[in-house]
């Protein structure tokens, strides 16, 4: 790989070169298994002494070719596919966290990650403090406690779409030592490299615009490499891993001891890797991701504006919006679009929501986004429905709130499906 090569080169170019003779587009490699000729290589490749491929669980070549070009796009040193978004937030805070440690974490989130958080993982012993959007550097760092292991936030909310200050959650987050852990799913790489304001590790939901054609669920986590592990916060970095005869993963593996124990010791005993075929689909809509962004934001804008002048609607949020209190840090940790979800309240309430999602005809309703086909969706009843009343208002979500996923469509036929379902509210 070129280190000159730039973003839509990376985009394509990146994780896979063929050799003379081989297939143009990376394989599938659909197997478990991999043979050797003899007992001494398999165990060097147990023991983490050469690198290689033993069993899908740990690392296969379609996946690899993923989580190379996913590390190249972030801008970081190594990246871990996983099964799902979920499995991606959840092994990123367990990679560093135990029982009695604890998290500061912006409240504005998606709905399974306040569930992952608030319920699962606060049985796992793990410990949560959220700050609002709206927190200061100060209150930040006042939720920090000495049992703190990491600070994290969605760039872009799902579906509050407030965009986090990640230079501000950066600088509270290293003032005590810490790393800060990003939610990239909406922005992608695209349109937003967390590493470059300060993030420590990026996680996101490859299910959504990675994959961009709704057709495989996927996570991954991306280390940033450098994060000084060996303050003495993370003795399972420091302290040998008995499960691999005493390795220390920073000083065994300093170039990438994050996403190598997240590897060995996580993905491996809790068996939660992305599959081959999934990293196939995944990788080829990384191909068009720069194309497919700026596209999903030029449509998301345009339904913005329309939706912001029409008389049924009482208001519109969308960061691309002129106007938008997130707009201006939009401007500056957004470039070229805002990704492609809005949302939007009827001036009717949750009644003419309902309404208006059963009347569009091009717009489906949806439980996703990031789709090249456009969707609605409605998070008080379906994404968000296990939220407390005082869980959804952290969230940012609204009784009346409905979710719109911009896809790819012809922004003039978008339109014109959501201004007839309005006439019908
Ligand atoms: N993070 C964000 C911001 C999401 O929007 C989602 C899913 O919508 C997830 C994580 C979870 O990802 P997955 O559905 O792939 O498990």
């Amino acid at each position: 790989m070129n280190p000159d090569w730039k973003f839509d080169t990376l985009a394509v170019q990146a994780g896979y070169e063929p050799k003379n003779g081989a297939p143009r587009i990376a394989p599938i490699v659909q197997s478990t298994t991999y043979k050797y000729d003899d007992v001494q290589s398999v165990a060097d490749l147990f023991d983490l002494k050469t690198p290689g491929f033993f069993y899908t669980r740990l690392a296969n070549p379609t996946v690899d070719v993923f989580e190379k070009k996913i590390a190249a796009l972030e801008g970081g040193v190594a990246a871990v596919a996983m099964a799902s978004g979920q499995a991606a937030n959840a092994f990123a805070i367990l990679n560093i966290a135990r029982t009695g440690d604890h998290v500061v974490s912006g409240s504005a989130l998606y709905g399974g990650t306040v569930s992952l958080f608030t319920n699962t993982l606060k049985k796992a012993g793990i410990d949560f403090t959220f700050v609002p959007s709206s927190a200061t550097e100060e209150e930040i760092r006042a939720a920090i406690r000495p049992e703190t292991k990491a600070l994290f936030v969605e760039v872009l909310a799902n579906p509050a779409l407030c965009v986090a200050d990640l230079e501000m959650y950066a600088r509270a987050a290293h003032s005590a030592g810490l790393p800060l852990i990003v939610d990239n799913t909406f922005p992608t790489p695209a349109l937003c490299r967390p590493f470059d304001f300060g993030a420590d590790i990026v996680t996101h939901s490859s299910s959504k615009y990675l994959d961009g054609h709704a057709t495989s669920v996927g996570g991954v986590v991306v280390e940033k490499g450098g994060f000084d592990w060996t303050c003495g916060k993370f003795p399972e970095f420091t302290e040998p891993d008995e499960s691999y005869h005493g390795l220390v993963y920073s000083r065994d593996f300093a170039a990438s001891p994050y996403s190598t124990k997240l590897r060995v010791q996580l993905v491996r005993d809790y068996g939660v890797p992305m599959m081959p075929f999934n990293a196939f689909l995944t990788n080829l809509g990384t191909e068009t991701l720069s194309l497919r962004m700026r596209k999903h934001s030029e449509n998301a804008l345009a339904l913005a504006r329309f939706l912001r002048n029409h008389p049924k609607i009482a208001w519109v949020k969308y960061p691309g919006l002129e106007g938008d209190e997130d707009h201006e840090r939009a401007q500056k940790y957004l470039r070229g679009g805002a990704s492609g979800v809005l949302t939007f309240g009827p001036k009717g309430g949750f009644k003419s929501s309902e309404k208006l999602m059963n009347s569009l005809k091009l717009a489906a309703i949806v439980v996703h986004v990031a789709d090249a086909r456009t969707g609605v969706l409605h998070p008080a009843s379906m994404t968000h429905r296990q939220l407390s009343e005082s869980e959804l208002i952290a969230a940012g979500v609204l009784p009346e709130l409905v979710r719109l996923s911009a896809g790819l469509e012809d922004a003039g036929d978008l339109i014109a499906d959501f201004d007839q379902a309005l006439a019908q509210c």
